[in-house]
């Protein structure tokens, strides 16, 4: 168990980290870290995260209320105690705007295709939650469904959120968050994107007991979400074809020129039969853009 006076230090070097790596921009951005039963340490409001000093921290109950600190905490608060609330194993939280993860966010373009195994093992599919304006309650509602079953959460038209048993973790998290998103969007660029089968999917999650990490949720089955009886996400969806072949691990899902539509450059896949393949969510989204056109 790290000291207090350990956490206001680890909090200094992740927000240096976030502000280094272009995660945010000016006071963007917030962490927590909950240090018992009763409280937390969080960064103040107004401040880069990346010039912070340990004396600035703010330290507050789980509802929220100042118990010590001269500044005042964070807007976005009330949407770290709703991690706290919904995941009793989460010791910290770590909000910023990575801008390639937050233009998925943006695109809503969730992070939930089987692309890389490591992605896959550790923190399975990163969702988008709803948008909802920054700092009010509706932000915190937004985050909730998805909570139960996720580390990584993308912010529609806002950022992202990762969270973890300890600060680092978290950090890392909000790494990997960053990094996926990159390698997709180069993946896009490129035209093409071979997919982990869903058999290598299921066999890598059975690897992570091996590594040690711990899944807030398994991955739905054929793709259908389940709810919890408090109306969350129950499991994560990963997009995995099945894999045809006996033993191919990788699925090519496209093999011919690009197809990208304007929507979706790069993303419409044309097999080698000739016909074009969307996923369920780029069909609706054309769907929808040819309703209004025709209105
Ligand atoms: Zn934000």
């Amino acid at each position: 168990m790290r000291s207090e006076e350990q956490v206001r230090a680890d909090i200094v070097e992740v927000g240096r980290r976030l502000w280094e790596r272009g995660y945010v921009a000016s006071n963007d951005g917030n962490i927590s870290v909950r240090i018992d039963d009763h409280r937390l340490i969080t960064t103040p409001k107004n401040v880069s995260k990346g010039f912070m000093t340990a004396d600035m921290m703010v330290v507050t109950d789980l509802s929220g209320k100042k118990l010590s600190g001269e500044r005042e905490a964070s807007s976005e608060l009330k949407m770290h105690l709703q991690v706290y609330r919904d995941r009793p194993d989460a010791r910290a939280v770590v909000h910023a705007h990575p801008p390639t993860a937050t233009g998925f966010a943006v695109a809503g373009i969730p992070l939930d295709r089987a692309v890389l195994a490591e992605v896959v093992t550790t923190l399975g599919s990163i969702p988008i939650a709803e948008y909802a304006t920054p700092s009010t309650d509706e932000l915190p509602q937004a985050c909730s469904k998805y909570l139960k079953a996720h580390d990584g959460l993308l912010l529609a038209n806002h950022g992202a959120l990762a969270i973890g048993p300890d600060l680092f973790t978290a950090y890392h998290r909000m790494e990997t968050i960053e990094h996926f998103a990159k390698i997709s969007l180069v993946t896009r660029m490129l035209g093409q994107e071979h997919l982990l089968s869903r058999q290598e999917v299921d066999r890598l999650q059975g690897l992570r007991g091996m590594y040690g990490i711990a899944s807030p949720a398994p991955v739905c089955a054929d793709d259908v979400v389940t709810m919890g009886p408090e109306g969350q996400v129950a499991c994560q969806v990963v997009q995995a074809p099945e894999s045809s072949g006996r033993d191919r691990l990788v699925v090519d899902t496209f093999d011919g020129p690009t197809r990208g539509s304007g929507r979706f450059p790069g993303l419409a896949q044309m097999g080698g039969d000739g016909e074009i393949r969307l996923t369920y969510r780029e069909l609706t989204a054309l769907i929808e853009d040819a309703v209004r056109n025709l209105k």
